[in-house]
């Protein structure tokens, strides 16, 4: 489950819990086991796609490149992150107020 604001489009990411967080995602086994390969400056396949997942500049990414993207992606959810759990937003927040346009204009989906 996820906030939004229908007026201004402001977002955050999904509430965590024990089975999601950042953390969880962070530092999961194949994160892990990336690092350890020996193959950080090879082209990164996605096992799941079989493809490469993204370009870096004009070159695909390499594997180093992705380990560096997912740990900037979370630790940036992390600075954004306004509310952790829906009830801690449902506490302080009962009017649904959003914190960039203050209209009580967030939606929960
Ligand atoms: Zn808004």
């Amino acid at each position: 489950m996820f906030i939004y604001c229908e007026n201004c489009k402001w977002t955050q990411d999904d509430f965590w819990h024990e089975g999601y967080n950042p953390y969880e995602y962070m530092y999961t086994q194949g994160n892990k086991d990336l690092l350890f390969s020996g193959k950080l400056d090879e082209v990164f396949m996605s096992e799941k796609y079989d493809r490469y997942l993204g370009y870096i500049g004009n070159h695909p990414m390499t594997n180093r490149e992705f380990l560096v993207k997912e740990m900037r992606r979370w630790a940036d959810t992390i600075e954004k992150q306004r509310w952790i759990t829906i009830e801690e937003y449902r506490k302080e927040n009962p009017e649904g107020m959003c914190p960039n346009c203050k209209r009580k204009t967030l939606i929960e989906d």
